[in-house]
């Protein structure tokens, strides 16, 4: 018997499965100047790892065959592909339609499960609990619970980029203890991040919109969009104003200075990235 890091027990076999998906490779392969993709983990202040190779190739084999190559498969060619390639360009549309919106925030949500496995076993350290990940196999949309926000991304710079956090916060108020994960990816031009709010005594995850009301700071207002949970609004791509890597960097960071709550710790995750 094996174990799906989506489905849980089965006895499927095991296969790769890319963060972010070979299309993307393709996509943004000889773009930015580079034939290379480089990447970088790091754990803490020391990087661990360097590495270039002409594919974007972070990947985990805990995926099973049937969640690799039936519904992920639909997931990204048929669903996010048409929708992410003109963003990730550069030249996206006019408006990002609900629906649409729907699907990104699915892909960002797919991408914020895998890179907690997509790093050395000792690692990892698993937040997203077995049942809220069989629960995204079998529902294909992102959990309820979790916001996701969309950007433009200063073209010309890395391909791509993942960076995630883990911050324990503490309401002021009566005490009570959060843990903020924050996974943020960029494919070329196209941003995504999320945010998951869980309870630090019970690992419960929480509605990141009511327990933690944020502040969005400064910039951050004109640059960024909700895509999850779903507005109904459509959002004017060519109205988000492009962020730089510091304004990617910063949007990381901001969700530390949350209104109502201080940060008590912080885990750096990893950042492959080029
Ligand atoms: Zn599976």
């Amino acid at each position: 018997m094996n174990n799906c890091f989506f489905c849980g027990a089965t006895e499927n076999s095991l296969t790769e499965e890319h963060v972010w998906p070979k299309w993307v490779s393709k996509l943004l392969k000889g773009k930015y100047g580079s034939d290379h993709f480089v990447h970088v983990r790091s754990t803490g202040d020391s990087t661990t790892g360097l590495w270039k190779s002409p594919d974007l190739k972070v990947t985990t084999d805990e995926i099973c065959k049937h969640c690799n190559n039936e519904w992920l498969s639909v997931l990204e060619n048929d669903q996010v592909k048409p929708i992410a390639t003109p963003l990730s360009l550069g030249h996206g549309g006019d408006i990002i339609k609900p629906s649409d919106q729907w699907i990104l925030a699915t892909w960002a949500y797919k991408m914020a499960l895998l890179l907690e496995i997509a790093i050395p076993k000792q690692e990892q350290r698993i937040t997203w609990t077995a049942d809220e990940r069989k629960q995204f196999c079998e529902m294909k949309v992102a959990n309820e619970h979790v916001r996701v926000f969309i950007a433009k991304y200063e073209y010309g710079q890395h391909p791509t980029h993942a960076h995630q956090k883990l911050h324990t916060l503490t309401r002021h108020d009566d005490g009570v203890k959060f843990d903020l994960k924050i996974a943020t990816m960029t494919a070329g031009c196209l941003a995504m991040q999320v945010i998951a709010v869980r309870s630090a005594d019970t690992g419960t995850l929480l509605y990141a919109t009511s327990e933690l009301e944020v502040e969005l700071l400064g910039e951050a207002k004109t640059k960024i969009a909700q895509v999850w949970p779903p507005t109904n609004k459509a959002v004017r791509w060519p109205d988000l104003q492009p962020m730089s890597q510091q304004d990617i960097e910063d949007w990381t960071d901001m969700w530390e200075k949350a209104q109502g709550l201080h940060r008590s710790d912080s885990n750096n995750g990893f950042a492959p990235s080029p």
